[in-house]
């Protein structure tokens, strides 16, 4: 017996400069963390314990498989990088689920390609711990996002400040195509590239998508609804660069992203990012910055380049209406009102400037807002006993129906995944294994994981996942 992916593969079948095709390079002694036995089942997948560990720590090359590392570029923290590309992940080849959709099933931590740069490669164990945390609470919180297939440690040793247990994640994504896959050929002005790259995007996530302007309308579109998304669980991406920018509109690269404790507007955790360029607060803005790097590599391809740049900035320029109302509507739902209108943004904003003032846990605030323990959040309880009259006044009958499906209770808190990382360093995943249960079950009132850090548990800073 052997694991078994139904393997249908097309990026292979792309013009050769797109990719490299290479293998996983094997390590010591694969050891399996963790399996999602429902994911393997939606998308066909067998696993079989007696080769898992092997094919997951890229050991054993599945049968099907087409190894290769895709090549992109991208603008990182504003500056444009003419090469990027996969460095320490490899795409093993793409199922279609049972839901039709086609997936890319990849190997993350598997070892050097063509575009390491100075990379080993690798990654250490806690990205991978963190990335299978918040990428299954994304899910089941409905943000889109990769998902997380399985997990091994590699049994090899992974040098970065310190000697650290390495460690590869089984990432599953509608694709791994980024704003940057696309900017690349366009700097290189390799318009036949350009040309395969958007049939293949069209083909596979925008059939409806006829012309690269209505590639760029769906793709914002999609972008602006997943923004929005974060935004109402206070989760903040840390590294939104171009290269980890998803076409296909899900969440990417889990590296130093974190979710807020108490409210902070302009909350930055990245220990990279010193201007707070991705802050919280500026996650909006900087998309459509995004996008309009998208738009710029996407112009070469229309006919008439004047008419084509006027349009294709009409169409980032509809962004954040497009943000607003999905804004709107989700943080509406998050104060139980099914269909907020625009006069019912003083009534969401005065809530979130009380919060910010006392800084009220951003999660336990909306999960018990309709509680007695909400006051407890608020220093200033006279302000907040004001605002829950307006609120009262605009309340329909359903609003606590509507409020428990939009407030998750669990969110992967920092300071607990940390804990469950040096569990997992220090050999023990049981840990882990609570607080994934915990975090895939978030609108579940959860004594231990709602409770949001103290003073000295509280997590400042987080790392890239290098
Ligand atoms: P990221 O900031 O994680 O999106 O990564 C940016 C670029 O650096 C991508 O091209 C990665 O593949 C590459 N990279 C990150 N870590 C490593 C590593 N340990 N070895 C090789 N390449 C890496
Ligand atoms: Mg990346």
């Amino acid at each position: 017996m052997s694991t078994t992916f139904p393997f249908e593969n097309t990026y292979a079948t792309l013009p050769a400069q797109m990719f490299t095709l290479i293998a996983p390079t094997p390590v010591a002694r694969p050891d399996l963390i963790v399996k999602n036995d429902a994911l393997a089942e939606e998308l066909g997948i067998t696993f079989d314990l007696t080769d898992l560990a092997e094919v997951i720590g890229g050991n054993k090359v599945p049968v099907g498989a087409d190894p290769l590392a895709q090549l992109y570029a991208g603008h990182q923290f504003g500056h444009w990088n003419p090469q990027l590309g996969d460095g320490r992940a490899i795409l093993l080849g793409e199922v279609v689920g049972q839901d039709g959709v086609r997936r890319d099933i990849q190997l993350k931590g598997s070892g050097p390609t063509p575009y390491s740069r100075n990379g080993d490669g690798r990654s250490w164990l806690g990205p991978v711990l963190r990335e299978y945390l918040v990428s299954e609470a994304m899910h089941a919180m409905g943000v889109p996002t990769t998902r997380a297939l399985a997990a091994v440690t590699t049994g090899d040793p992974v040098y970065r400040e310190q000697v650290l247990p390495g460690a590869i994640l089984a990432r599953v994504a509608q694709s791994h195509i980024r704003v940057g896959t696309f900017q690349v050929y366009t700097a290189r002005q390799e318009l036949a590239a350009s040309q395969a790259l958007f049939e293949h995007v069209v083909a596979r996530h925008y059939p409806e998508a006829t012309s690269p302007l209505k590639l760029l309308d769906a793709v914002i579109a999609r972008n602006a609804a997943l923004v929005a998304k974060w935004m109402s669980v206070g989760f903040i991406h840390g590294v939104m660069n171009t290269d980890n920018v998803a076409l296909s509109g899900e969440t990417i690269d889990y590296g130093p992203c974190a979710f807020m404790d108490d409210y902070v507007p302009m909350k930055v955790f990245s220990s990279i990012d010193q201007m707070g360029r991705y802050a919280y607060g500026n996650q909006p803005r900087v998309a459509i910055w995004n996008m309009a790097q998208l738009a710029t590599a996407l112009v070469p391809m229309m006919p008439d380049q004047d008419a084509a740049v006027e349009a294709f900035t009409e169409s980032v320029n509809r962004y954040p209406a497009l943000y607003e109302a999905e804004w709107r509507r989700l943080f509406g739902r998050k104060i139980g009102l099914e269909d907020a209108q625009p006069e019912d943004d003083a009534l969401i904003h005065d809530l979130l400037g009380l919060m910010a003032e006392d800084g009220a846990d951003f999660t336990n605030t909306f999960a018990n807002l309709h509680t007695d323990a909400a006051q407890d959040q608020f220093a200033n309880r006279e302000a907040f006993a004001a605002w829950r009259d307006r609120w009262s006044a605009r309340q329909d009958d359903n609003f606590a129906e509507v409020m428990a499906i939009a407030n998750p209770h669990v969110i992967p808190r920092n300071h607990q995944a940390e804990a469950v990382i040096a569990a997992g360093v220090a050999g023990d995943f049981a840990p882990f294994h609570e607080m994934l249960d915990a975090v895939t079950q978030p609108y579940t009132p959860n004594a231990k994981f709602a409770k949001a850090p103290v003073n000295s548990e509280v997590v400042t800073r987080t790392f890239c996942g290098t």
